[in-house]
């Protein structure tokens, strides 16, 4: 079973190279519930193949834990199964899968030949703030909760009743500066708080390193800093560039944070 890790009962977790990214998978009676499915079909495929290790049963459920490329362009490759989640990921999908490949497939164009046999497959089954997902009919359940935006418009954590586990999707990233590009950095802060409230054991973070509650409190308080410091910023109290050296983040990265905060401030993303 090398590779996976078994975080609760029957709850494992493998982090993959690229991206430092974690896939979970809930094993039930009679199938699989997977979390997320990576950019690619190759890459969805290795999933796939390497779930083989700890069961022979089909992924009969999928989560997307948001609308980001990372996480659910590896969709298809596991049809028939349900894919659940937020109702504004699969909206993000439709309306931005396509620029979303374009996008990444500049930024990385070793990856242009498989982002290109992407199939955008979204989530057929949505909810808009809480749902119960039977990884098996009559069998064991995942809850599905949307606490706000953060990350994006549509991020939701995954629990999983008699396994102290929560999957958070990139509402955390630990061992990296949190990727900002379609956040709402001014409701971050609070919707991380709300995540405190589920997280009782183990915390899976969309990328990086596994942690617990002291994990998400610290990133509860660098979100609170990030918008913090675009206010005086706004106010005129305090200039980007000085901002900059302020955040919790490396100061190459900072800018980016905070000038999303800034354009949030401004109203410019309501
Ligand atoms: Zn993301």
């Amino acid at each position: 079973m090398t590779g996976w890790q078994e975080i609760g009962d029957r709850v494992f977790v493998r982090r993959y190279a690229f991206y430092d990214q974690n896939i979970g998978v809930v094993v039930g009676d009679g199938g699989l519930l997977l979390v997320d499915t990576r950019v690619s079909h190759r890459q969805a495929e290795e999933i796939r193949d390497d779930i083989r290790s700890i069961s022979s049963l089909p992924v009969t459920s999928v989560v997307n834990t948001h609308g980001h490329s990372d996480h659910a362009f590896g969709n298809h490759v596991f049809r028939p199964a349900t894919i659940w989640g937020h109702e504004r990921c699969a909206t993000m999908i439709a309306s931005t899968g396509e620029r979303q490949r374009e996008r990444l497939a500049n930024v990385m164009p070793e990856l242009a030949d498989e982002l290109a046999e992407v199939v955008l497959d979204p989530p057929d089954r949505t909810f808009e703030t809480t749902t119960t997902v039977e990884v098996d009919p009559g069998g064991r359940t995942v809850e599905l909760r949307y606490l706000g935006r953060g990350h994006t418009d549509n991020d939701i954590v995954i629990t999983v009743p008699g396994a102290d586990v929560l999957f958070a999707g990139d509402l955390l990233e630990n061992d990296a500066t949190p990727y900002f590009g379609d956040a709402f950095p001014l409701d971050w802060p609070g919707t991380v708080e709300r995540v405190v409230e589920f997280a009782t054991g183990v915390v899976v973070p969309g990328h990086g390193t596994i942690g617990d509650r002291g994990f998400v409190v610290r990133q509860m308080t660098e979100f609170r800093s990030i918008a913090e410091l675009a206010r005086l910023g706004a106010d005129d109290r305090l200039d980007i560039d000085a901002a900059v050296l302020r955040t919790p983040y490396r100061a190459d990265e900072a800018r980016q944070p905070l000038e999303r905060a800034l354009v949030q401030l401004a109203g410019e993303l309501d």
